[in-house]
């Protein structure tokens, strides 16, 4: 990960919150302080600070090093906020704005707050950095992830040179959350995958999807994000049954499946 040479924590307020599709909502935070972050683009990662239910406000940790972990333990529960990983899906710094995409599933709590998010709620931000680094010139690149990476794979598509040329696999539950209208380069095919009640895990069609895909010959990097079986998966299969050297693949665990995220 390329984390930021500078950070601090950034306390917002939601704007909007406009739902995408079935599964989809795009929750708009803005403010002031978003002066302090540094967009980059790709798959920008930021801890995000919101309200436990039951609380009024939001109180952010103040310590702008990775000591703020520890700082939030040591808070009592009954005021220390709830903290989960989620993509700057978009940035409009010329009116203080970002958005966050959040993949809704079930009553967890980042998805509760994300259904509910409205005008004038608080929450706080923490830039953590990328992790999508393409060695450059590699001839082309194999993105995949399910609906929690669509966000990190959209922004990475949108901010992406007219030359790339990748295969893009991106799961999804339901047809309706397609979107059928992203632009992308010319050399970009990209595969949507819906589930649509199909009782498998998050991330086993993407990932059998590729298994069975031919793929394109020669040299390429692999960003895969999502499920930890997904991203473990996929990292697996292209290693031992398709040669790929290790350093040209990058994977991350966004969840697992049955298990809490902590904070
Ligand atoms: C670097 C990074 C970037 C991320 N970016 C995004 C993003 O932009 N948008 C986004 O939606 N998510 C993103 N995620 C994933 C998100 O952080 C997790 O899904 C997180 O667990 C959601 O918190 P929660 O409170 O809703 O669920 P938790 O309290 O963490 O989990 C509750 C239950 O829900 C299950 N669960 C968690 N996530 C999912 C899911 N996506 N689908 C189905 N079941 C799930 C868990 O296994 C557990 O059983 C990112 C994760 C990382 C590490």
């Amino acid at each position: 990960m390329q984390t930021p040479e500078t950070r601090r924590m950034i306390t917002l307020e939601v704007v909007a919150n406009t739902r995408l599709s079935p599964n989809f909502t795009t929750v708009t935070l803005g403010g002031p302080e978003l002066a302090h972050l540094r967009p980059t683009g790709r798959d920008q990662t930021v801890r995000l600070f919101f309200p436990r239910d039951g609380q009024t406000g939001l109180r952010m940790p103040t310590l702008s090093t990775e000591a703020w972990m520890a700082q939030l333990l040591l808070m009592p529960k009954s005021s220390r906020p709830r903290v989960r990983n989620f993509t700057i899906r978009r940035t409009r710094p010329e009116v203080n704005e970002v958005d966050i995409e959040f993949a809704l599933h079930g009553d967890a709590p980042a998805s509760e707050w994300a259904r509910r998010a409205k005008p004038g709620d608080p929450a706080g931000i923490f830039d953590m950095g990328t992790t999508y680094l393409p060695p450059d010139q590699v001839p082309w690149q194999l993105l995949v992830g399910e609906e929690s990476a669509v966000p990190a794979i959209l922004a990475i598509l949108e901010g992406a040179p007219a030359s790339l040329i990748a295969e893009v696999f991106l799961e999804v539950p339901e047809t309706a959350d397609i979107r059928p209208d992203i632009a992308v380069p010319q050399g970009v095919r990209v595969h949507w995958l819906a589930r649509d009640g199909a009782d498998s895990r998050p991330g086993m069609s993407a990932l059998d999807a590729v298994r069975r895909s031919p793929l394109r010959p020669g040299r390429f990097y692999t960003w895969v994000a999502g499920e930890a079986k997904l991203a473990g998966g996929l990292r697996r299969h292209l290693v031992n049954d398709r040669g790929v050297a290790k350093a040209d693949i990058t994977f991350v665990g966004y969840w697992r499946h049955g298990r809490s995220s902590p904070g």
